[in-house]
């Protein structure tokens, strides 16, 4: 079904299909190809359960000139082939120094492939009033010629081999030194500390105000104390990992700590103190297991891997890739 769709659309747009390739990450691949010197590519994408084809043109890096969106929606106003269907969703355009970016959402079936076809020629046709062409240069040295488009870390783009190499070789220079990074692991520490302990007495306190344990907010310290973590470290290794799990879980049982210590003075009319926290610690393990502390340490957990992923270590190296053959 799908891969009629794009048959057609390749038809129509005079574009490749490349299964499995392409920048939107989706198992269908996209359409690409050169059109009159921009380079197009097309495909069906889903993020945030929306469903959408997504259109991308892309020339060789420029200066914006001002107004430059009012310059592109008014070409695109101007074009015979648009689409009424898209035409609220100018304004929802991205483009930057070297691309447009359109996102056709879509709930019930994908758009008539000639309708889309029609927008591609819109944006073709507004982009050489815009916008400079490859014409057969490599994007980066402008100079040396580059006839084949490639894959640059999954996006299309002309690249000389000479290029090539260089980018390769600065983000191995660029990997290395991250690699290379100082650490400041007691820093790490202590930030990760300072985070827990304030963490852990707002859980406490707050669960005593509202005698109710919110698991979001478990959330909210994991993600704060991992943050702080790797705040001090200076970036994400091993030892900072283990550390922000180990001070995310030392939050939310010292926030249940207070909680109970407070709540059971209350109860039983006994004055805060010392003796009793620590007559709670000395019971914490059945406290948290007889209610939902482990939940709470679970969604603790969770802010605190959110931050880990977010701050995942970066690759610098580019990878290049050609364009498979052709799905008939
Ligand atoms: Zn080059």
């Amino acid at each position: 079904m799908s891969d009629k769709w794009m048959t057609e659309l390749a038809a129509l747009t005079g574009l490749t299909h490349y299964p499995k390739q392409g920048p939107f990450a989706h198992k269908d691949g996209a359409l690409i190809g050169d059109r009159d010197g921009y380079i197009l590519a097309i495909g069906p994408a889903t993020s945030d359960r929306q469903s959408r084809i997504v259109l991308m043109l892309r020339f060789p890096e420029m200066q914006q000139p001002e107004g430059f969106r009012e310059l592109v929606t008014q070409a695109l106003e101007n074009a015979p082939t648009f689409p009424d269907s898209e035409r609220k969703a100018i304004s929802k355009m991205q483009y930057g120094a070297d691309f447009f970016l359109w996102q056709w959402n879509y709930s019930f079936g994908k758009p008539k492939a000639d309708q889309v076809a029609a927008l591609v020629t819109a944006l073709v046709d507004a982009a050489k009033q815009v916008a400079p062409k490859f014409a057969g240069k490599c994007e980066i040295c402008k100079s040396n010629s580059a006839s084949e488009v490639l894959l640059h870390n999954n996006v299309p783009g002309y690249y000389c081999s000479g290029c090539q190499e260089k980018l390769r070789v600065e983000g191995a220079a660029a990997d290395q030194a991250y690699e290379e990074l100082p650490t400041n692991l007691p820093k790490g520490l202590l930030f990760g500390a300072i985070g827990a302990l304030i963490g852990g007495i707002a859980w406490g306190l707050v669960a005593y105000a509202s005698n109710t344990i919110f698991l979001y907010g478990a959330i909210l310290i994991g993600l704060m104390v991992c943050w702080a973590v790797f705040k001090g470290i200076g970036k994400i290794n091993l030892a900072g990992k283990i550390s922000a799990f180990v001070l995310t879980v030392a939050s939310v049982v010292f926030g249940d700590a207070i909680f109970y210590t407070l709540a059971i003075a209350r109860q039983e009319k006994l004055p805060v103190s010392m003796d009793l926290l620590k007559q709670v610690l000395a019971n914490l393990w059945e406290i948290e297991t007889s209610i939902d502390g482990l939940s709470s340490i679970a969604f603790a957990l969770i802010g605190a891997g959110i931050v880990i992923y977010q701050k995942r270590r970066p690759k610098f190296t580019p990878e290049f890739q050609r364009l498979g053959e052709p799905s008939t």
